[in-house]
């Protein structure tokens, strides 16, 4: 397992993105499940999935994932 490596907020800024907080409740489905219809196009899975993976890495680097 790779230890994890704590967000540096300058970095990411540098890199345009933006922080946003989020309660838990609202992650678990996303990060479980993705809505995506079966024709989506791969742009779109692929947008999902950038969305849905740090939804369950922060779930789970929270102990929030049970
Ligand atoms: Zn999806």
């Amino acid at each position: 397992m790779t230890e994890a490596v704590p967000t540096d907020p300058r970095a990411e800024a540098d890199r345009g993105r933006v922080a946003l907080w989020l309660d838990p409740d609202d992650l678990r489905r996303p990060a479980r499940h993705c809505c995506c219809p079966a024709d989506a196009e791969e742009e779109a899975t692929d947008r999902c999935a950038r969305l849905r993976f740090p939804a369950g890495a922060a779930l789970h680097e929270n102990g929030l994932s049970g």
